[in-house]
């Protein structure tokens, strides 16, 4: 059988699958039945590190999608238009969808899937998600039967790259945000990553396949790393702690279908697995009954790492077309149910609110006797114990106090701080993070 490839795009991950698609020897023996039809680009002037069959590049991505010999599109151009567009007219048009694109299946799932199963293809997105590391298949098959209690993810790594090196090096957050841009490892407009948004895409699509209903990408709580100072880096790793963007979705009663979905700057024990991923890699720990915890690791970004991702995908769907010649019907009950997308409801989401978790809080007060027990007071009026309160110094003429708490509602903890922040000893409070 042979299998038509459209590829639109031709960047970095769309280079790095041209290049396995165009090598097949010594990898799966069903790569031998794709070929590479079209390539779709915006320039086609662009020097390509890839040798192309003739004819196979184009500016043409609409003819592409509806091109009869092709029977998977890969798209690979990254945002949200014109890949919402072409997904659906090459969905339309019978093609199966292989995808990278994390944030038009987190903003436009819900339209892709739905197309998909009336048209009966499949949309496979394996490095949407943790680049290289396979996440998404395991989560919808090998994992599948059990009951997930939570997923937590450093599944970016332009962040982790920036807080792994202000921890080695002591240096501020945007001496390393420059850095990282003249190294390639941030992008030029970094906002996506350094707000959090990105890892809010990713653990949207992780929350969806873990507890099985769909998620609106707006209720994902999301807090960026801009506001992380080396001096919280320092304080942290003092109290024995790392601090690392994590995304976690958790279902907090197991009895309850509600989740609590949120990305942010974490203070993660030293001990912890999550603690030693370093630089760009990222890391996936599942929490589920009976299996218990699993952590996958890997290079979650970078050509080859994502194209054997994406690659995957597509001998997916090929073995599927030998397999199963019903998948060609186009009709809803012929799709393969651990590779489609079945989800009828919205999970509910739980308000960051009702969060309970630990807090660090750092304070700048004046250097007075009393402050710290004031400190405990005030918190103690909104039911915030408090596991230590530590002087780590002075700054200017202002005492610095850290504080970590026991486990404590967000709300309450939200309410104290606002009668501390009204003390006149107070004079600013820099930094708050959560605790794992
Ligand atoms: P990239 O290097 O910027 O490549 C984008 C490609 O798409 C280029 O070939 C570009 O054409 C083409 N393109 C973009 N918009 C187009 C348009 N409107 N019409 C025609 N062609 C267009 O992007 P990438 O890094 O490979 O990322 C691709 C996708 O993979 C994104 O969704 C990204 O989030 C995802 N992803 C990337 C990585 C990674 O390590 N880079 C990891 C995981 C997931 P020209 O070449 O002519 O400019």
């Amino acid at each position: 059988m042979a299998i038509g490839i459209g590829l639109l795009g031709l960047g970095t991950v769309g280079t790095g699958t041209a290049e396995i698609l165009l090598t097949p020897q010594g990898r799966h023996p069903l790569l031998g039945e794709v070929i590479l039809k079209k390539a779709g680009v915006r320039s086609l002037d662009k020097p390509r590190k890839v040798d192309l069959p003739e004819g196979c590049l184009t500016t043409d991505l609409k003819a592409i999608v509806a091109d009869p010999e092709v029977d998977i599109v890969v798209e690979l151009l990254g945002g949200i238009e014109p890949c919402r567009t072409l997904i659906l007219e090459a969905i339309a048009n019978g093609k199966h969808i292989v995808t990278a694109n994390k944030a038009v299946i987190a903003k436009h799932g819900e339209e892709i899937f739905k197309a998909a199963n009336q048209a009966g293809v499949y949309v496979l997105l394996e490095a949407a998600v943790g680049g290289g590391i396979p996440i998404i298949k395991p989560l919808k098959q090998s994992l599948g039967v059990n009951r997930i209690s939570r997923v937590i993810g450093i599944i970016n790594g332009t962040t982790n790259y920036i807080l792994t090196q202000m921890a080695q090096h002591g240096a501020d957050f945007a001496d390393v945000l420059k850095e990282a841009q003249d190294l390639g490892y941030a992008e030029a407009d970094p906002t996506a990553d350094v707000d959090g948004g990105d890892a809010a895409d990713k653990i949207a699509i992780l929350a969806s396949l873990a507890f099985g209903g769909r998620i609106r990408r707006e209720d994902v709580y999301c807090e960026g790393i801009r506001t992380v100072s080396a001096a919280d880096i320092s304080f942290a790793a003092k109290l024995g702690f790392v601090i690392k963007l994590l995304a976690i979705a958790e279902r907090p009663d197991i009895e309850e279908e509600a989740l609590q979905l949120r990305v942010h700057p974490t203070l993660v024990p030293e001990e912890h697995p999550l603690a030693s991923v370093n630089g760009v890699f990222n890391a996936i720990l599942v929490e589920g009954s009976p299996l218990g915890e699993v952590m996958l690791y890997g290079p979650g970004a970078g050509a080859g790492a994502t194209a054997s991702a994406v690659v995957s995908d597509i001998v997916h769907v090929v073995g599927l077309l030998h397999s199963d010649t019903t998948v060609r019907n186009q009709s809803e009950k012929t799709l393969n149910p651990l590779l489609g997308c079945s989800h009828e409801h919205y999970s509910p989401i739980l308000s960051i609110d009702t969060l309970k978790t630990r807090f660090y809080a750092r304070f700048l007060s004046q250097d007075l006797p009393g402050v710290i027990g004031d400190l405990g007071t005030r918190f103690g009026n909104h039911q915030v114990s408090l596991e230590s309160v530590v002087q780590i110094g002075l700054q200017d003429d202002c005492a610095e106090i850290v504080v970590v708490t026991h486990d404590v509602y967000e709300a309450n903890f939200r309410e104290a701080l606002n009668e501390i922040k009204g003390l006149e000893a107070i004079k600013d409070v820099p930094s708050i993070l959560r605790v794992l």
